[in-house]
């Protein structure tokens, strides 16, 4: 194996701590930190010398919450991500149905609302362009699914169509069926969605595991493994390419809880949590639970009515008393459980879940994380920290962009959007913070998310920066210190996918999972438009640029 010397660096150590110098590589693992010329005397023949030019070498940055096979097969089909325009998605759709005739059913991701009047597109913009197939594209949040009058017509989908828990299908005033489906609303399209082709799920990964290591990615969390309204199931996928040697990050596997099914379905996640665990880099201990949907869409769940007169509190995707019974008994069997809480009724109902099964079981269980946390109920703040739950934040999105400053803020009402993402509230009353992209639903850039958790400001490189977000901060009380959205991608983040002793730190003994940036960002500027330089998995080089 290589040995690598990693030269004239500013090294992040982990916990603020930065220092001039360098890394030496061997056999997988750090051998040394340390100065320029205590290294090079420790070096042997064959080492491959790494001039970082002043550029910050860093632990390899660990994404918790990531759902790489939808944000992979987005790569592989219609991508509507890097266009925010609706002219744009109309030639982009037209050209990908023109060179695949051979598709009965046409799918892709990555749309954004706010490029349409009111809100959403509408089926007759999709009927325009494709008439004869249906068309099915899911929004860039997962929230939402845009199909054409065929694909409704197929599903057997009619104007008269009830709304589901949980989920709405979008309607206009004369009751209409407009062509967008909202969240668990989506399951009646299962019957014409089509199963993916064989290996399609094993291509995804390995498409969004390029872009990932491009962006200093080298641990990730696959926050929905098993089958899901987000998706088919990518377990054995997982296990393919491990067993393959294609699985160059390392990854937590967070298993789907099934909402439809009970306690009966543990023995299931157990067997998967062992089947993970004979394989190298891969785990599988964690439990994901949806507790409710989003802001957006009136399905975040809140403590009082929605300020936009609806009369609405949104869905506890599953009764808090048996959401703490679920999660007592996967802490009992040694689960950690990643639970989605957006609104300040499912933060509270989560927390108390968890302080439930902290109750039953003693403290000492899982490492309980809660994502997301567009509200959060000035009540709970100190809650994190007494219960040991991870605060699990999508820095990227604490901004002001057009569609949260339009749509989102005036249906949250005055005072919840003062507590919109708290995130520095939630660390000075003591909680542990990792980061996470979401990805598809924005990009999983680190750099980015560290820049918007900084500064509470759009990237500069964004290209859905709209409205004032690059000017006008959301909420600047709440931008975190530097060092803690560094560690929330490093070593905080190891500690809460239990890979704290081995990675997420530069120092002698850790496996050499590295990201050098082609500058130095220890003063927190630039953040937004550093690039990597070059992506390390236990010392093996798996992106250069
Ligand atoms: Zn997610």
């Amino acid at each position: 194996m290589t040995s690598l010397h990693f030269t004239n660096a500013r090294l992040y150590l982990g916990d603020g701590v930065w220092r001039d110098g360098g890394v030496l590589v061997r056999d997988g693992r750090i051998a040394a930190v340390g100065a320029d010329d205590e290294l090079a005397a420790l070096r042997d023949p064959g080492t491959e010398l790494r001039d970082a030019a002043g550029g910050s070498l860093l632990p390899g940055f660990h994404d918790t919450h990531v759902h790489p096979p939808m944000a992979g097969s987005s790569l592989l089909g219609i991508d509507l991500m890097p266009a925010h325009d609706a002219g744009e998605y109309r030639r982009v759709i037209a050209a990908y149905a023109a060179a695949h005739p051979e598709l009965d059913t046409i799918v892709g991701v990555g749309w954004y609302g706010d490029v349409f009047p009111g809100g959403f597109p509408t089926r007759e913009l999709l009927d325009e362009v494709v008439p004869d197939r249906p068309v099915i594209l899911t929004s860039h949040d997962g929230h939402g699914v845009w199909v054409n009058s065929r694909a409704l017509e197929a599903a057997g989908v009619r104007d008269d169509v009830a709304d589901p828990l949980g989920g709405r299908f979008v309607r206009d005033a004369a009751g209409r069926l407009t062509g967008v489906l909202l969240d668990t609303a989506v399951q009646a399209l299962a019957a014409i969605t089509p199963p993916p082709p064989p290996g399609f799920l094993e291509e995804a990964i390995l498409a969004a595991q390029q872009r990932l290591h491009s962006v200093g990615i080298t641990t990730w969390h696959d926050a929905a493994v098993g089958a899901s309204e987000l998706g088919p199931d990518s377990f054995d996928s997982y296990l393919a390419l491990a067993a393959r040697g294609e699985l160059t990050a390392r990854a937590v596997l967070c298993q789907w809880w099934d909402r439809d099914r009970g306690l009966e379905q543990v023995d299931d996640l157990i067997a998967r949590r062992a089947r993970a665990a004979e394989v190298p880099g891969l785990s599988a201990g964690v439990v994901k639970i949806m507790q409710d949907g989003v802001i957006e869409n009136h399905t975040g769940a809140l403590l009082e009515e929605y300020a936009d007169g609806s009369g609405e509190r949104g869905d506890s995707f599953i009764p808090p008393e048996q959401l703490k019974t679920i999660v007592a008994e996967l802490d009992a069997r040694g689960f950690d459980v990643h639970l989605h809480a957006v609104g300040d009724r499912a933060v509270r109902e989560c927390l108390d879940a968890v302080a439930h099964a902290r109750t039953v079981n003693g403290p000492d269980g899982g490492r309980h994380q809660l994502a997301h946390l567009d509200v959060v109920d000035p009540a709970d703040f100190d809650r994190f920290a007494a219960l040991d739950v991870t605060a699990n934040a999508q820095l990227l999105w604490a901004r002001t962009d057009t569609e949260i400053v339009e749509r989102k803020l005036p249906m949250m009402g005055h005072d919840r959007a003062t507590r919109h993402f708290p995130f520095e509230s939630l660390r000075r009353h003591g909680a542990r913070i990792v980061g996470g992209s979401d990805w598809p639903v924005s990009d999983p850039n680190p750099l980015w998310a560290m820049h918007t958790g900084t500064t509470r400001l759009a990237p500069s490189t964004d290209p859905h920066a709209t409205g004032q977000a690059l000017t006008e901060p959301l909420l600047a009380a709440e931008a975190l210190p530097l060092a803690t959205v560094l560690d929330a991608y490093t070593g905080t983040a190891a500690w809460v996918g239990r890979v704290e002793g081995a990675t997420g730190r530069l120092a002698a003994g850790y496996a050499a999972d590295l990201v050098l940036l082609d500058r130095d960002i220890s003063d927190g500027r630039g953040l937004d438009t550093a690039r990597v330089v070059e992506t390390v998995v236990a010392g093996v080089t798996v992106h250069r640029a």
